[in-house]
């Protein structure tokens, strides 16, 4: 697959002189609301409908898709609109079904992606058909699991191929719903230039605020386009209500996009830096929400020492964590001097943050 421009020969033929657009509901509701969207978004640069038909849901008791009865009224809304239809499927049934009802584009979603038994299901139940599958990155960080779920469908003979870039799952708390970790996208899009790469800024932020931004950065990292779920009434939407934006709202988003030209030759070693760039922002943020995390756990100690009459500098706690750190930053090759002040800085914050607790219950 490395070096086959078949696989992105869908994209061009679509002869776009902008970003390709996938956008519609996170799922079908009801059929006058998937053609209530299909039009709106008719006047928009949309070339591809999505809905979720099938819903994946982390936990069960919520809604999970209208089922095959939508596939009848994405049919409609493509007669209505010409736009290209695009569900996720999770299985060979699925596939099936979405065959039946001449859907053009299938997703392998990101709860799937994570499952070779699945996607090989998926892929077998494809092969000799021409449509466009699109894989989700898997909801962990690994590229390999993600790249594999492509090979499973290029093996399959299935060449009209792209991924969708959604983010991944974390345990800490961080301002997205999914972080980025661009850098894994960008390793992927080094291996396969010519597999085209969307982005999908819904699902990356869980918060319609934030997803002019993360377009932007997608496009200024080269992104063939974007995914974003978009509803007539996104405060009531059935699922992922808080990431849809409204018809009007997507074509102001695309409106404010800048599209950058594609680096020439000479641009190399600013693309270069500008990626290394990227990593280091996104490690800088992590570290201030890290930092963050540890001062509302300190937050939390103050509370408990305030209760137990307990004084809030301990210097044995306080020298044990410092001979500790220096220890892990020599490992790092990290300067003593450096652990030393940084962690005099933390500590000094984490005083701080106790302290206001305590006053404040006073
Ligand atoms: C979706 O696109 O609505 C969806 C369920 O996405 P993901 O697989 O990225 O969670
Ligand atoms: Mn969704």
């Amino acid at each position: 697959m490395e070096n086959n421009i078949e696989v992105r020969r869908w994209l061009e033929d679509f002869n776009l002189s902008h970003p390709l657009v996938i956008a519609g509901p996170c799922s079908a509701e009801t059929e006058e609301q998937v053609l209530d969207i299909a039009k709106q978004l008719k006047q928009s640069d949309v070339t591809i409908y999505r809905a979720g038909i099938w819903k994946p849901r982390t936990r069960p008791g919520g809604f999970e898709g209208v089922g095959a009865i939508g596939l009848k009224w994405l049919q409609k809304a493509k007669e209505e609109t010409g736009m290209l239809m695009a569900v996720e499927v999770a299985n060979a049934h699925h596939v099936q079904l979405a065959l039946e009802h001449d859907i053009d584009v299938l997703w392998i979603g990101a709860r799937t992606t994570v499952n070779p038994f699945a996607v090989q299901e998926i892929a077998d139940a494809l092969a000799g058909t021409d449509k466009i599958v699109l894989v989700k990155n898997p909801v962990n960080p690994d590229l390999a699991l993600w790249i594999g779920g492509v090979e499973r469908l290029y093996n399959a003979g299935i060449e009209k191929l792209g991924v969708i870039h959604r983010g991944f799952s974390t345990y800490e708390k961080t301002k997205y719903r999914n972080i980025p970790e661009w850098q894994l996208a960008i390793e992927l899009h080094e291996r396969f230039p010519n597999l085209p790469i969307i982005c999908d800024p819904s699902h990356i932020t869980g918060k319609r605020d934030m997803i002019q931004q993360v377009s932007q950065q997608a496009l200024d990292l080269n992104y063939d386009g974007l995914m974003i779920e978009t509803h007539n009434n996104p405060d009531k939407a059935w699922s992922d209500a808080a990431q849809q934006v409204t018809p009007d709202t997507l074509k102001q988003i695309l409106k404010n996009l800048v599209v950058r030209h594609k680096s020439v030759e000479g641009d190399a070693f600013n693309d270069k830096l500008e990626k290394l760039r990227l990593r280091i922002d996104e490690y800088d943020t992590k570290l201030i929400e890290i930092l963050g995390n540890r001062m509302r756990i300190a937050d939390e100690i103050g509370v408990i020492k305030k209760e137990n009459n307990v004084a809030i500098l301990q210097n044995r706690r306080w020298k044990s964590i410092l001979e500790k750190m220096k220890a892990g930053g020599k490992e790092e090759s990290l300067g003593e001097e450096f652990i030393l002040q940084l962690f005099r800085a933390i500590h000094q914050e984490s005083i701080n943050h106790q302290q206001n607790v305590i006053n404040k219950e006073e």
